[in-house]
């Protein structure tokens, strides 16, 4: 397990459970592992204050439908999408769909600062905008378009002009 390099060891085989089964009961892991409820706990407290478990019961271990992970490090990731930063520091993009993938992924990167987890994912909204034209002058139409019926044809004008100018053909 070479998930992280500032764990106590119980803290690290709490962690690699954890990662095994993200729900596991606190006290299977105490059974497992041969500690109090009480230490488990505390280990759980200080992974999440670490970061190493911010968020990996609730979203990873729940809904693990191609997360987003953002690792801050400051070695270059090798062979994976990443951003050099201002600072000198790498952020390297992951996306993995298990706990399991994401342990893996964490031990191929060196020197991790922060793990951080994406929750949900807001894209930029760009407004689509239809510009309807003009049937006559072929000008854009501004505000509502006067409608033109021809056989089973609809044609847009933008104004009375252009609408009688089509209304006669
Ligand atoms: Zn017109």
């Amino acid at each position: 397990m070479q998930i992280a390099h500032n764990l106590t060891k119980t803290e690290n085989r709490v962690l690699s459970l954890l990662v095994n089964d993200a729900r596991m009961p606190v006290s299977k892991i105490s059974r497992e592992i041969g500690v109090s409820r009480a230490s488990v706990n505390r280990a759980i407290y200080s992974l999440l204050k670490k970061g190493y478990i911010k968020r990996f019961t609730v979203e990873l271990g729940e809904s693990a439908q191609d997360t987003k992970v953002f690792v801050k490090t400051t070695k270059k990731p090798e062979g994976v999408e990443h951003y050099e930063l201002l600072d000198g520091s790498y952020l390297a993009v992951l996306r993995v769909t298990s706990l399991q993938q994401l342990k893996n992924e964490l031990d191929a990167i060196q020197a991790v600062c922060e793990v951080m987890i994406a929750k949900t994912h807001f894209p930029s909204v760009k407004q689509t905008v239809f510009v309807v034209l003009c049937d006559k002058c072929g000008k854009p139409i501004q505000g509502d378009a006067l409608i033109v019926k021809r056989g089973r044809k609809t044609l847009y004008a933008c104004c009375e002009t252009c609408k009688e100018e089509l209304q006669k053909k």
